[in-house]
């Protein structure tokens, strides 16, 4: 794995535009959502709202704030995982929103028996790998960020430091994510451990986390928690992550362009070609040279060679 020296600079400029998006996005969205609401109500504050529902939850549940933590954790982010897989579902059974599709006529519908497997295999690693990953997390969390008191879960961060931490979480994912990938495409670990992701090609949204328990573990769980336990963050800040990771994980694997949505081509080139963006967002890549190819070819029908 050679370091691509003339990539080290629009890796670190596309890592801080994508950083810097990310961030505006959600600010500018989140503030205009809450001018708008106080205009239009007369005084409503979404964020007072919020600090007081917040601040009563925690004091209805908090007062143990490992299962607190375990079950809001485990809720938050399946539920959140099968409500966009499930449009994403209905999209493909339905043809609804074909236009945006990336392969069309591919996974329209899906196979059924292939998506039942999927729907077992995801569940199954939810329940079975990531809620008891989640009670290791918790301590794990409390090493740099301290004990997870009541006082502690009712400060609620300001809305600038829950999306700094996203852009963090982000950066740390694509370093995390695009070196245990690259592992996983080792001859001896592709061929044992995530064939099975590499069934899907291109893939569906809801095989976004359909893998070898080894893979789910190691390639999907580990990369998530890395940046919240290296900067002990606070559950709402872990959970807007997860739930943002979500949405963007499934979303690449949709094989659905929708506006305002990430463009799932970087990942779909993988799924096709194997040997080229093993990352996230792409800064590895550039900074290793392994998204030549794609580079040379994001503008053509790739998958029809
Ligand atoms: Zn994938
Ligand atoms: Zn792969």
């Amino acid at each position: 794995m050679g370091l691509n020296f003339k990539g080290i600079r629009p890796a670190v400029l596309h890592m801080c535009k994508h950083s810097l998006i990310l961030f505006l996005h959600y600010y500018i969205l989140i503030n205009a959502t809450s001018r708008i609401l106080f205009f239009v109500t007369g005084g409503f504050s979404l964020e007072e709202y919020f600090v007081r529902w917040w601040q009563r939850f925690c004091l209805r549940f908090g007062d143990q704030p490992l299962l607190f933590f375990t079950v809001c954790t485990t809720v938050i982010s399946t539920v959140v995982y099968w409500l966009i897989g499930s449009f994403f579902i209905v999209l493909d059974n339905t043809g609804w929103l074909s236009k945006y599709k990336v392969q069309p006529g591919t996974n329209q519908p899906p196979d059924s028996a292939k998506l039942r497997k999927v729907i077992i295999t995801v569940l199954k690693s939810q329940l079975l790998f990531a809620t008891p990953y989640t009670v290791l997390g918790y301590f794990a969390l409390q090493i740099v960020g301290g004990p997870m008191t009541m006082q502690r879960l009712l400060q609620v961060p300001s809305l600038e430091r829950i999306l700094l931490e996203l852009a963090f979480h982000d950066f740390v994912y694509e370093v995390t994510f695009y070196l245990s990938h690259k592992l996983l495409h080792t001859k001896w670990l592709y061929k044992r451990v995530h064939k099975t992701h590499h069934e899907w090609a291109p893939p569906i949204a809801v095989a976004a986390a359909y893998a070898h328990p080894f893979e789910y573990v190691v390639s999907n769980t580990t990369p998530i928690s890395a940046g919240p336990i290296i900067i002990g963050s606070h559950p709402l800040s872990i959970w807007t992550w997860v739930a943002y990771l979500t949405l963007q994980t499934l979303t690449v694997h949709s094989n659905y362009h929708l506006p305002g949505f990430q463009n799932p081509l970087f990942h779909d080139f993988h799924h096709v070609k194997f040997n080229q963006n093993y990352g996230s967002v792409g800064f590895m890549d550039r900074l290793f040279g392994t998204d030549e190819l794609f580079q040379k070819n994001k503008s053509k029908k790739y998958w029809d060679k």
